[in-house]
This record gives C-alpha cells, structure tokens and sequence, in this order.
C-alpha cells in the first residue's frame, strides 16, 4: 500500500466515527489502534513509572497477551489507519515482528509506528529488518516508522531515562536505523523529546543535536501526567505558559521550511501546526476545546488486554477487559461500561493535549479541519501566512 492509497481510506474512518459518536453506528472502526506490546522496560526514567515497575515484578499478575489471544481481537476489530505500536519498550517483546505481521494481517494498517527507549541497537535493528522483510514478501510497503527517545544530550540524557551509558546506546542506534532507511524507503527514522520541567531549558541543544545527524524528522510531545504511566501528581510538565512559547517556536520552524516539504509531508505539518494551537488552549482552558472522539477515533489496548479510550484515562476509565469478555473488541464496546466512560468523555469530563488523539479530533472536527486546509495553502515560501 502506498502513502496516498492510505490518505484515502481516512473519510471512511471519520464518516464511521461520525455514525458512532451521534449513535447511528455501534460497530467499532477506529483511525488508530495503540497497542502498549509489553509492560517490560528496562529504563527508570523520571517521567514515566512503568520501566521501575516492571523491574519490581508488579505486572507478574498481569502477563502480556499471548499471540493467540492478540490475533483473537485483531480478527473482532478489523482494520485501522495507523497501528501504533507502545510499550513498556517494545523490542524487549521477541516475538514483535509476530505481532506486527498479525495487524498487517488482520488491521491492514497503512501506517505502522513503534517507539523505542535505544537501550539495544542490535535487537532493534533485527527486528525492524525482519518486519520490513515481512512485508515485502506480501509485496506490501506499508511505511514503517521506528522513534528513538532522545531526552537530553548526553549525561541529561542518561539522567533523565534512569540509565547510565543510554545515550551511547542511543547513538549506536541511530547508525543502525539511518543504514536501514537506505535499503528500505519505507522505513522512517525519527527522533522524539517528551518535554518536562527537566529539560525545558535544553530543547535548542537537543535540537541542534538532531539536526547534526541529518535526521529529517523530529517530533516533541509535551510531559504528560497520564494513568498509563503512574506519574499523576508527579508535576513534570511544563507551565502553560512556557509551553506556548516552546511551541511558538516549533510552529515557526516548521512554517519556515514547510514550502520545502513534499506535498504529503506538508499536510502533515499542517495537522501539527493546528494540534500545537489547540493543545496550548487546552492548557491554558483546561477542557476539551473542541469535542474529544477517545473511545471511538482511537482505541487503547493494554498489555494485559484492558482496552481503553486512551492512555491519559488509562487504567481509571477502562472500556473492558478483553480476557474476560472472549477477546471481542465489539462486545466491549456495546458493554454497559464501555458506554458509561463513552458518555463522560463526550460529556467532556475530561482533558488533554494527547497528540495522537488531537490529529483525530482535529479531522472529526470542520472549522479545524478547514484552518488545516488554509494553513496548508496559505503558508507563502518565508513562512508567513499571506
Ligand atoms: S480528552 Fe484526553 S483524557 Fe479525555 S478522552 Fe480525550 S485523550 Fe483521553
């Protein structure tokens, strides 16, 4: 599947979400399914409790799925956009080419996406070869993207994710990854920031670092406190305030490149720079500033099979556990709880500026969708709007 065949499945998915939202339609069809492969990680880093966790044996109760019981909700959701891969640290999951092959199988996604903690290059690069591989043997070319963390540059690097020498690791990585784009072009490098109150200060230095590698792309997301990552009450994210000034920043940089970027690049960049305006008002408003479509545009699902509206509501609000009702996607969501968390997200009981949400929202949404279009032809060659 190319890039373009994939863009043009998405009025599908929003007619449908449309159709489940107002209650027409009951049948599950999410843009993007994230599925959190395995509570293993063996970072320890400030932002995020899961890697301590796991070490600690506190998951032992909880196995990861199995690939038997995968394919079973894989065959009752059917197909998606975007499969999103999470963790834990998904390399540490051996048999993940399996997995993938399983949604290529059984989601059909048109775009697959795995993040990754760096802490070993060698497993990383196999893995990803032997997806890339898969693929190709189906004679699909489904863009794979793999995004290593790069929290700091060097020591704050280490500090921040909790393990001494993991910048190294990480640049080993890098190498790794940039040999593969070269022999796939479906494969993607990206590197990825969480900013927090830790590095708030160091994003030009991290920047600077990205760039100097010749890495084309580079995403942020803000410090989330999230149930996913047992860091509520923790405070590592940023102020409002100093949270529009970074994205200020951002938003200009990729103004002033955007007429460089391909046409499908561009529509991309676009979406960003809308998400960065809503995810500041959100901040600042603290609501859902125009209706969140968790639950219905995208589906979480845990390890263990708990299947949730997204990360931020996590183990508070679940939808159901799959374990317990024959893995059946569907089922689920026609279940009394499912309805129940449904209606107070769409009573906006609650908020966010989780990024893969907000490119949902933002689609589900015509006035923004409609500033996406305009930014999208409005944005002269300096980058200003004309
Ligand atoms: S607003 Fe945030 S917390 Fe609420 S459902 Fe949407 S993504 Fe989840």
């Amino acid at each position: 599947m190319t890039t373009i065949q994939g863009y043009r499945r998405i009025p599908g998915y929003v007619l449908h979400a449309y159709g489940q939202y107002y209650r027409l339609l009951k049948k599950a069809h999410p843009i993007t399914l994230t599925f959190s492969v395995t509570s293993r990680c063996q970072s320890n880093c400030l932002t995020c409790q899961i890697g301590e966790r796991s070490q600690k044996g506190r998951f032992k109760q909880n196995p990861d799925l199995t690939l038997a019981e995968i394919e079973k909700i894989f065959n009752s959701l059917g197909p998606v956009y975007f499969f999103n891969v999470s963790g834990g640290e998904p390399f540490l999951r051996r048999d993940l080419p399996d997995v993938v092959d399983l949604a290529v199988r059984l989601l059909q996604p048109a775009i697959i996406h795995i993040p990754t903690n760096a802490l070993a290059p060698e497993p990383i690069e196999r893995h990803c070869r032997d997806i890339l591989n898969r693929n190709r043997k189906k004679g699909l070319k489904i863009p794979l993207t793999v995004k290593p963390s790069i929290d700091g540059v060097g020591k704050l690097h280490d500090y921040i994710r909790g393990v001494p020498g993991n910048f190294l690791k990480l640049e080993e990585t890098i190498v790794r990854l940039k040999m593969l784009e070269e022999d796939f072009p479906e494969f993607h490098l990206e590197l990825g920031t969480v900013i927090s109150k830790y590095n708030i200060d160091h994003l030009d230095e991290i920047e600077d670092f990205v760039h100097s590698l010749g890495v084309q792309s580079y995403r942020n997301e803000i410090a989330e406190e999230r149930a996913e990552f047992f860091n509520k009450g923790s405070g590592i994210a940023p102020s409002a305030e100093i949270y529009e000034r970074v994205l200020q920043r951002f938003a200009q940089e990729i103004k002033n490149h955007l007429s460089e970027k391909r046409a499908l690049t561009r529509v991309t960049e676009t979406l960003r720079l809308k998400y960065y305006d809503l995810a500041v008002k959100i901040l600042k408003q603290q609501r859902q500033v125009i209706p969140c479509y968790g639950g219905i545009s995208n589906l979480h699902l845990n390890f263990d099979g708990e299947l949730w509206p997204c990360c931020v509501l996590g183990y508070d609000h679940p939808l159901a556990h799959l374990r317990e009702i024959n893995y059946d996607v569907q089922a689920a969501l026609a279940g009394s709880e499912a309805r129940k968390v449904l209606k107070f997200i769409h009573g906006r009981g609650c908020y966010c500026p989780l990024a893969n949400q907000w490119y949902s929202n933002v689609l589900l949404h015509p006035p923004s969708l409609w500033r996406v279009i305009l930014n999208y032809f409005l944005v002269d060659r300096t980058g200003k709007k004309v």
